[in-house]
């Protein structure tokens, strides 16, 4: 199928149309017309090539929401005309431990990610949503629900799931003590998930011009970390803390601010974190953990949890030439909360 998309070609470059092909069905194949994808931070590193394993020809974008045109002969669950949905793998080998209790981003054999990756069987490169079309195997196709808006379905892909997986690990429910570092993409949505969980969330950021925001988006408390008094007054007050800063930064600050038992989860970066001080985590077995996204049956929950509790990331809709300008501003910091390409702006003729 040919089809049209947006492409760096090398970690300099701008995006610039793209004409390429997607395979032709296998059997168990779901062929997607892309109606709107979000833009995540990590589209960003993977094109500027700061992870140093960067493929080009690069199509990014891994928070698609589209429409059914067509299915391999095999496929159950979708037909033509289906609400779809496709995050940030498109494939693993479905067999190891990882995969069979799904958590298949941990895939024994590695998962194939949506874009910048080898594929399992032909090894040509996936291309991602930051085109017209797609071709996923059945099993990494989500559903999304008539109760979900289409339009600002798509960042719950990569930012919803990121941020909903660590607050079903640890358990969260009504009364448990949430903390969100940080609101942006994830962090806005971990504030909105948590909450509809019965959490009482607690925002820290840096910023006294986040505060209102912080309240618009249901935090019951804003702590400003850079008042001293405001940081030592909330010791011991939270259970879980979900970071979800994007560069490198200080954790120490926050270890204190959980309860004893309490974790932290770094979901926003990747790479080295300053110094960190074990005192607290020694003296109240507090810790300092990761998560990766999430499996494909989270991934499901979350829209489906989304769509019963009419949560919707808070989304700014661009046209597809607009996508060097976003990223700029993006890179900026610039963007509050998550940019959405209206794929309906891309034509097949640019
Ligand atoms: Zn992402
Ligand atoms: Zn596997």
């Amino acid at each position: 199928m040919k089809t049209v998309g947006y492409a760096a070609h090398s970690a300099q470059d701008d995006l610039a149309p793209f004409h390429f092909e997607r395979r032709d069905l296998r059997d168990n194949d779901v062929a997607i017309e892309i109606l709107y994808t979000g833009i995540c931070h990590s589209d960003l590193h993977q094109l500027r090539n700061d992870w140093d394993m960067s493929e080009y020809p690069m199509v990014p974008g891994h928070e698609i929401v589209g429409k059914v045109i067509d299915v391999g002969k095999d496929v159950k669950s979708y037909k033509v005309g289906d609400n779809v949905a496709v995050g940030c793998m498109v494939d693993s080998c479905q067999e190891c431990d990882q995969c069979e209790h799904g958590d298949e981003q941990f895939c024994r054999e590695g998962m194939t990610q949506t874009y910048n990756s080898p594929d399992r069987i032909n090894g040509n490169i996936t291309y991602g949503g930051y085109s017209k079309h797609i071709v996923v195997r059945e099993e990494f196709v989500l559903s999304v629900s008539d109760q979900l808006d289409m339009k600002r379905a798509a960042p719950i892909l990569c930012a919803g799931i990121t941020t909903f997986a660590p607050l079903r690990d640890f358990e969260v429910e009504e009364g448990s003590r949430v903390g969100v570092i940080g609101l942006g993409g994830l962090g806005h949505m971990a504030v909105k998930l948590a909450k509809a969980m019965g959490a009482k969330v607690t925002v820290l950021t840096h910023s006294a011009g986040k505060v209102d925001t912080a309240r618009e988006m249901g935090a019951d408390d804003v702590v400003l970390s850079t008042d001293e008094d405001a940081m030592e007054n909330a010791a011991n007050s939270l259970d879980l803390i979900i970071n979800t800063v994007p560069v490198k930064h200080d954790l120490n600050p926050y270890m204190p601010l959980l309860d004893v038992g309490g974790t932290l989860v770094v979901v926003g970066q990747v790479g080295p974190v300053n110094e960190l001080n074990t005192m607290p985590m020694v003296f109240g077995n507090r810790g300092v953990s990761g998560s990766l996204i999430g499996g494909i049956q989270r991934t499901q929950e979350v829209l489906d949890f989304c769509a019963e509790h009419d949560i919707h990331p808070k989304c700014e809709m661009i046209r597809m030439d607009e996508i060097n300008d976003a990223l700029k501003r993006l890179e900026k910091g610039e963007v509050a909360h998550r940019i959405v390409i209206d794929m309906s702006t891309l034509e097949a003729d640019q």
